[in-house]
């Protein structure tokens, strides 16, 4: 049974002008010890997907549809409480931005102690303290700066910080999301080799949200591309590098430079993304799809196998059976 099965998902947005489609209908599953890539580029619904999964939605986002299974039991029909038990210690997060998830007027200590007293309120001060240090060395910090505040470690520190944080618990699923996004590239690839190294070495689940390819290229077992709140392609990291199906996916490989591939223009997809208040109907990657059909206008593809290998693709350029 995998760890992680999401079916159906539909997260939308109340507001004053109707609900914002932000995620529809997605799917995916992640299996123990598996690290599963959710990308595309911004306002595409990932971060939904995320707070969904920890049933942390800002007051207006609601869950409309379908199932999120953890270990077999959906979190979407668990009251707050049980959600508490479950969040942390069965799915963790790494929030973007490590400055502002990390509370400026508490030692990196103190805030760590508490992820892990919430969980285990009767653990000893001595043995939280033990849990502190290990947490710290494990992620590559010095145990010695665990009296640090946040203002004393570097970018790079902070974001190993917060993993430390959402690893107290020892969660089965990590969820990360854009890990490292507002760090230099050279340290920005020193957390990603530290999320793959945790993930062997705990055996970790992982969900993995980001915009950029070659990063999850490296780090993912799968990947769940997503467009306007879909997901319109999935199938394991190799396959899709190899043979991407959708347009939309085609597209986002051609704007990447390859360091080791042959030196070819970089094209970029025309166009703007929907907007999710009012999606065009049918594909809502008609408007800029190169290859749209009539019946991609009024017609919204299913997400299917296209071979044997469990490759999907939501298109109409492929059999709808
Ligand atoms: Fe393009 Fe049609 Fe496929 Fe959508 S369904 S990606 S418009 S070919």
């Amino acid at each position: 049974m995998p760890v992680l099965q999401v079916e159906h998902l539909t997260t939308n947005y109340k507001t004053l002008r109707g609900w914002v489609k932000a995620c529809e209908d997605v799917n995916f599953q992640v299996e123990k010890g598996e690290a599963m890539g959710l990308v595309g580029e911004s306002g595409c619904g990932k971060t939904t997907v995320a707070l969904s999964l920890l049933k942390l939605l800002p007051s207006a986002g609601r869950i409309r549809k379908g199932r999120i299974l953890f270990n077999g039991n959906d979190l979407v029909k668990m009251s707050d409480s049980q959600i508490r038990k479950i969040r942390w210690k069965g799915i963790a997060i790494v929030f973007q931005g490590a400055m502002n998830a990390l509370n400026p007027v508490f030692k990196i200590s103190d805030q760590i102690t508490e992820a892990i007293k919430i969980h285990e309120p009767s653990v000893g001060r001595t043995a939280a303290r033990e849990r502190v240090e290990t947490l710290l060395e494990m992620v590559g910090i010095d145990s010695g700066r665990a009296d640090n505040y946040p203002h004393e470690f570097s970018g790079g520190m902070r974001q190993r910080a917060l993993i430390a944080m959402a690893l107290a618990a020892n969660p089965e699923v990590l969820v990360a999301d854009e890990p490292g996004t507002a760090l230099d590239v050279v340290v920005q690839a020193q957390i990603l080799r530290l999320l793959r190294e945790l993930k062997d070495k705990l055996n970790l689940s992982m969900v993995f949200i980001s915009h950029d390819l070659s990063i999850v290229a490296e780090t993912c077992d799968k990947l769940a591309i997503m467009y306007a709140g879909q997901v319109i392609e999935y199938g394991d990291t190799k396959s899709i590098f190899a043979k991407p199906l959708h347009p939309y996916t085609q597209g986002l490989l051609g704007a990447f430079p390859s360091i080791k591939g042959e030196r070819k223009k970089l094209v970029s997809i025309p166009g703007q993304p929907p907007d999710l208040l009012d999606p065009p109907s049918g594909c809502r990657f008609n408007p800029r799809c190169p290859y749209v059909m009539d019946i991609c206008k009024s017609v919204d593809p299913k997400l299917l196998p296209v071979d044997e290998t469990n490759h999907l693709a939501h298109c109409h350029l492929y059999p709808q059976e």
